[in-house]
């Protein structure tokens, strides 16, 4: 990691305002899973400890530039008070007076959560006289949301012109993970990517073929690749004007002599529904009329012995309509394999981090990304702004 974090810089008596991600997910103003505040915790702590003023920035939902009610982040800073056990203000907005006066009256090891940043539209468009008032509340800037970082906001780039800027200590754990994947992972390295679209992970194909030894690909994105080889694939999700690239990356796969995996076998369904009728047929059998839905099961033992043997396992993108439970096994299958692997295994992806939450297996699992979209980026090859944002060290 090659940039400054809390641990590089001062911050006892110091104004520290930190931006996290708290964009969990709220039903009925209950927060449904609280991961997000969790995560957030070691920095926050660690601030604490050190004396610091602890000034907690975050976005929620979107709310696009104007207040919406439904999207008060009061929900959230009662759910961080008990797990902080103690007190966190909410204050009324993320900027102005009243903001200001609040934060002058704090304490060392005091906590305050401001207001949902994309109350204000100036959030988004990263405005400079908003990212100098949001500035103006501290001595010192930390980004600890990971899972905002792809994203060139007032609060995640902005922000950083006008005060010393280093990393928390989420931020730091996703990079360090992340990039010793990429930069220097114990061989051999296995990635397994799945999920809706070919196109949203060509980037991470084309630069993990760059990396990785080998690639087991599943979910629909596998019968764009099998129609590129020129096997039917019945009514199965597919982008037609993707074969050509499909086509492409197959061929560089083969090129670099990185081994690239398709389905053998697949679980078809007669519709896209749980109470679908289902069956296991060769990927090169699918029947007219059919959707893939699902690995089968003489692919998920494959995969899975191929995990067992690696030294670290990138696995982004569920295996098959996993929120089916028909369509579940494949998924289940490689999070299992993950976890009783001995295996360096890192989950990024959305879904994929939430198939394994709720499979039980989170905690056998070496890192979960926070950041769906942040971790893809990163996985492309890209420079994330909010990272590129702080001190180097
Ligand atoms: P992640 O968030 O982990 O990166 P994606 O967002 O790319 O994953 O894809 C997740 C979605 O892909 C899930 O909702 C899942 O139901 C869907 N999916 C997986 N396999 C299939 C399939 N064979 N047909 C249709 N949808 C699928
Ligand atoms: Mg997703």
């Amino acid at each position: 990691m090659n940039k400054q974090t809390i641990r590089d810089v001062e911050v006892t008596g110091r104004r520290v305002l930190v931006r996290v991600d708290f964009n969990v997910p709220l039903d009925d103003g209950r927060i449904t899973d609280d991961r997000r505040i969790r995560e957030a915790l070691p920095t926050i702590t660690e601030l604490r400890r050190r004396g610091a003023r602890v000034i907690l920035a975050s976005h929620f939902g979107r709310p696009e530039g104007k207040v919406v009610e439904d999207l008060r982040l009061d929900p959230v800073a009662q759910r961080l008070s008990e797990l902080l056990g103690v007190p966190v203000a909410k204050l009324a907005d993320c900027v102005g007076p009243d903001v200001q006066r609040a934060v002058a009256q704090m304490h060392n090891g005091d906590v305050v959560l401001l207001e949902n940043l994309r109350f204000h539209p100036e959030e988004e468009a990263n405005d400079p006289a908003f990212a100098r008032a949001l500035a103006s509340l501290a001595d010192l800037y930390v980004n600890d949301a990971f899972g905002t970082a792809h994203r060139a906001h007032a609060s995640t780039v902005g922000i950083a012109r006008f005060l010393p800027a280093v990393a928390g200590l989420l931020m730091e754990k996703e990079l360090i993970y992340l990039s010793r994947a990429l930069e220097d992972p114990r061989r051999p390295f296995v990635a397994i990517l799945g999920g809706k679209k070919v196109s949203d992970k060509i980037g991470v194909i084309r630069n993990l073929l760059t990396k990785a030894d080998a690639l087991l690909i599943g979910g629909a994105m596998s019968y764009t690749f099998l129609r590129a080889t020129g096997l039917s694939v019945g009514k199965s999700l597919t982008e037609d004007d993707k074969l050509d690239l499909a086509r492409s990356l197959l061929e560089d796969a083969a090129k670099r002599r990185v081994t690239f995996r398709l389905p053998d076998d697949v679980v078809v369904a007669d519709r896209f529904a749980e109470d679908a009728t289902a069956r296991v047929v060769s990927a090169k059998a699918i029947p007219a009329g059919w959707m893939g839905m699902d690995i089968g099961p003489q692919t998920s033992a494959a995969y899975a012995a191929v995990i067992a043997g690696a030294g670290t396992v990138m696995w982004n993108g569920p295996m098959g309509v996993f929120e089916f439970r028909p369509f579940s096994a494949g998924t289940r299958a490689v999070a299992e394999a993950m976890a009783k692997s001995k295996a360096v295994t890192i989950v990024g992806g959305g879904d994929s981090a939430a198939a394994v939450q709720q499979m039980g297996l989170a905690d056998r699992m070496t890192h979960i990304s926070t950041g769906g979209g942040a971790s893809l980026e990163f996985l492309e090859g890209k420079e994330l702004p909010g990272v590129a944002a702080l001190l180097d060290r």
